[in-house]
């Protein structure tokens, strides 16, 4: 394939490939029947990597709403927020409590939507109740007689499945083929070839099933998984809690487990005491350029040079003070406000710093997020942190680093490396200027074009 009149760094090139670049040139001639797309001059960059994020949550929570929410009050807001939610295939809801509209039968729940199967979780996570739709989808009524499905006096299923979460999802398996497929086409339309899922309950079984949906081409983006004991290979995820800590002596032992079979760290550290721990427990080990820190949300002056002489990477969320600014302004205390992930300060003190989204919690969107780390705004327009802002060219590179190493070189547009390319639809002059709003024309996936702007190529 053959991508040609891109903007690489102010030059304009043709770029040919196949699962490798093989050729930069300009003036490149397609070959016999080769596929040929046009960059418009637009810039061209590897694809991009999210370094932290849990991609089933997010394709759960795509598609979700959280009912809980504050803003639904009675049946009147339930039903505006159902009735307004995009898309017309399954509908999910969690957090679910009586005190909104009652409790929700089939016909109660029909009542609020009945164009597109629906099913709402009870807060509690006992409880599942289903709209017609729903039921007819999973021709429940053929299933009356399993325990746990509810009928009323005539034999005919209510719709309140209880206690049987594990039945649901096998009945429900198509429906998370199409939720991952839409994900990783979201992905793909923001530039992103690959992401690194963090989730500390990822095992070799998870592994399996990710490579599983890759092989079949579900999932398009390239993935690194971090886990817990049961995952051989990839980053250990330990999460620290302030609130209980593990004996030390026991996670010197886990950590010395993993190291020996060539595993690196990621410690979970949103709070000062988190990270001291952590950091104490780094200096015990055998050191590994590859350990990270996530989030490192609240980083006070005395520990940067400990951070620094760790060696590890801190892995941050700068997309969180736009969607939760506001709550830490009213609930943190104005010291942990002023060293609040920071950025500028950390990179200062010679230690790596690299954005991520950490969705579904932060926003997804790579573009939002490098926003975020130069503006530093709350939702409301406040600003944490002024003097932590950085340049959007180097919050770009940190989607640019190697998921393995994130000190390591970064990727680039090179004959030879693999061809996870991104073209954007503005060329490299100006494209700061207004990166929120950056759109990308196209993206390729390990050598195949796994997005296009316009829908008509993308379906050749
Ligand atoms: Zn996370």
């Amino acid at each position: 394939m053959l991508i040609v009149n891109a903007d690489l760094e102010g030059r304009i090139v043709d770029i040919r490939f196949d699962q490798h670049i093989d050729e930069i040139a300009s003036g490149l001639i397609p070959g016999t029947g080769e596929r040929v797309l046009d960059a418009k001059g637009g810039a061209v960059l590897p694809g991009l990597h999210d370094h932290h994020m849990h991609f089933l949550a997010t394709a759960a929570w795509a598609n979700s709403v959280d009912c809980g929410d504050t803003q639904i009050a009675d049946a009147q807001g339930l039903q505006r927020v159902l009735q307004q939610h995009p898309g017309d295939g399954w509908l999910r809801g969690v957090n679910y409590d009586e005190s909104i509209a009652g409790e929700l039968l089939r016909g109660q729940l029909d009542g609020l939507i009945d164009q597109r199967p629906v099913r709402i979780q009870h807060r509690s996570g006992k409880v599942w109740m289903l709209n017609s739709a729903a039921v007819e989808r999973i021709e429940l009524q053929a299933h009356a007689s399993q325990p746990g499905v509810e009928v009323d006096a005539k034999g005919v299923v209510t719709g309140r499945l209880f206690r049987l979460d594990d039945w649901l999802r096998e009945r429900l398996a198509s429906d998370l083929v199409t939720d991952i497929k839409a994900l990783s086409d979201e992905l793909s339309s923001y530039g992103i070839t690959g992401f690194t899922d963090t989730s500390a309950t990822n095992t070799d079984a998870t592994a399996a099933r990710f490579a599983d949906w890759h092989s079949q081409g579900i999932l398009r983006q390239r993935q690194l998984l971090m886990g817990g004991d049961e995952l051989c290979n990839g980053p250990l995820k330990v999460i620290l809690d302030e609130d209980a800590l593990p004996p030390l002596p026991d996670l010197m032992a886990r950590l010395e487990r993993a190291r020996a079979v060539g595993r690196s760290f990621a410690f979970h550290c949103v709070t000062h005491v988190e990270l001291l721990f952590a950091l104490s427990a780094l200096q015990a080990v055998e050191s590994d350029p590859r350990d990270r820190i996530e989030h490192a949300s609240v980083v006070f002056d005395e520990v940067m040079p400990l951070l620094r002489d760790s060696g590890v990477s801190v892995v941050t969320q700068p997309g969180f003070l736009w969607q939760r600014g506001e709550r830490y302004l009213k609930t943190l205390s104005g010291h942990e406000i002023d060293h609040l992930y920071r950025h500028a300060s950390i990179a200062a003190a010679g230690i790596n710093v690299v954005v991520s989204s950490d969705a579904p919690y932060g926003p997804l969107n790579p573009w939002q997020v490098i926003h975020a780390a130069t503006e530093r705004r709350t939702s409301e327009g406040k600003i944490i942190g002024a003097d932590e802002g950085i340049a959007a060219e180097t919050a770009l590179v940190s989607y640019l680093r190697q998921p393995h190493s994130l000190t390591a070189p970064l990727r680039s547009i090179t004959v030879g490396s693999d061809a996870d390319i991104c073209v954007l639809q503005k060329p490299w002059r100006g494209l700061f200027d207004r990166v929120a709003d950056t759109r990308v024309l196209m993206t390729v996936g390990n050598g195949a074009l796994i997005y296009h702007a316009d829908a008509e190529i993308r379906r050749q």
